[in-house]
């Protein structure tokens, strides 16, 4: 199969007519589908097809026993009306590579695998990368027992109705010891590659990144019968913090976001008396992103003084930065330097976004490959890739693998 008749088979599977967005979520129909079209494919190129106790998917070319294997792949699953790229572009250009280099004639030296991590993106249970971090050890029994979707359902509950025992997901250091090195390919989710002028580049490094909840508490009124004079509107305190995120994000290179906000008692004719609101900050590196996090709660005190408002700021939840493998990482920008395909030259960037290639890094050497996006927009229907630049990827792996597991 080529890769355009891989994408295309792919292509309609939870897909919604309402949005054009995609809703492959763990554990629901949707998966299933994409999880029984990975295995066809496994099994179309008679490699060795298995589930690890996390759910993750694995098709192997040669014997998985034999260690330091040279693994790619990605996820299949998506974030509410997602786009089409995210994930399946990393797990269809594997199986594409494969072919690549069968057709190539290569002779193997070391095995290779195809991996379909389960659940990454935590659109449904609202973690991210469950499958890469129970394997690895970030998540424990205790904590995905407890992860539960809107409806009241547990994971085990979700694995157990779609055909999975969760009663051996946990650890799996001994799966992951086969593995050499980690090679996953993503589409962009920004816009280096596009004003680079290049089709594919290789990741540096993951920024770190966190969450923060502030809490602006006031006093509840009437909207009508309050004077302004007499208010402690904590939801003033809260809108100039929200450009004091944007200020401060911009003077330093980085990226701030409140993106949800709660607020009590929500009434359009009452002064609230809480504005809660999440602060989602991310920088290339650690120093870049205290500043603008000290930044902007300096700022959110200021205001809130001002405004008799007393403020809460909690940390919720913080990944710091992950670098990628040198070593790796060099051998990457090695083999793919000397490649003639199209003038190919190979930008390293780092990237906002989190991914399996990350949680595995702190146990495996692990490298990533983006495509260019041309519009930079990842995580909505608008997410897009041009097929040429597509089958680029799929060749800059190939020539990735053939480099790493064919010496
Ligand atoms: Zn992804």
């Amino acid at each position: 199969m080529t890769f355009h008749s891989m994408w295309a088979e792919l292509l309609p599977v939870g897909r919604s007519s309402a949005s054009g967005g995609y809703r492959r979520f763990a554990w629901t129909g949707a998966d299933a589908d994409c999880r029984d079209w990975f295995r066809a494919q496994a099994e179309a190129r008679g490699l060795t097809y298995e589930v690890d106790r996390n759910g993750n998917q694995w098709a192997w070319l040669g014997d998985p026993a034999e260690g330091d294997a040279v693994v790619t792949g990605s996820h299949l699953d998506s974030v509410p009306d997602g786009g089409a790229f995210d994930g399946p572009l990393g797990v269809v250009s594997s199986f594409a590579a494969l072919d690549e280099l069968r057709a190539r004639h290569v002779k193997f030296t070391r095995p290779v695998a195809i991996v379909n991590f389960g659940d990454e993106e935590g659109a449904r249970f609202g973690l991210a990368c469950v499958g890469s971090r129970l394997a690895a050890g970030q998540l424990t029994v205790e904590q995905a027992h407890r992860l539960t979707d809107a409806d009241g359902i547990t994971l085990p509950q979700a694995m157990e109705r779609a055909g999975y025992d969760p009663d051996t997901i946990g650890p799996d250091p001994e799966r992951l010891s086969r593995i050499g090195a980690f090679v996953e390919l993503h589409v962009e989710q920004g816009r280096a590659l596009d004003l680079s002028g290049d089709r594919v580049g290789i990741a540096s490094a993951i920024w770190p990144h966190g969450r923060w909840r502030f809490d602006f508490r006031g006093e509840a009124n009437h909207a009508g019968t309050t004077r302004l004079v007499d208010r402690r509107d904590p939801m003033l305190s809260y809108a100039e913090t929200v450009l004091a995120a944007r200020r401060e994000a911009q003077l330093a290179g980085a990226v701030a976001t409140f993106g949800k906000i709660s607020v009590e008692p929500n009434g359009v004719n009452a002064i609230p008396s809480l504005v809660r609101g999440w602060l989602d900050s991310r920088a290339a590196d650690q120093a870049t992103l205290d500043t603008v996090v000290t930044g902007v709660e300096k700022a959110a005190r200021e205001y809130a003084e001002a405004h008799g408002v007393e403020l809460d700021v909690v940390r919720e939840s913080f990944t710091p930065v992950v670098e990628f493998e040198h070593a790796l990482r060099d051998e990457l920008a090695r083999i793919l330097g000397r490649d003639k395909h199209a003038g190919l030259t190979v930008p390293v960037l780092g990237t906002g976004a989190g991914h399996d290639a990350g949680i595995l890094s702190g146990t495996v050497p692990t490298a990533m490959l983006f495509v260019r996006n041309p519009t930079g927009v990842s995580h909505s229907p608008a997410e897009y890739a041009a097929e040429d630049d597509c089958v680029a990827g799929v060749t800059a792996l190939a020539d990735v693998l053939e480099g790493l597991a064919c010496r």
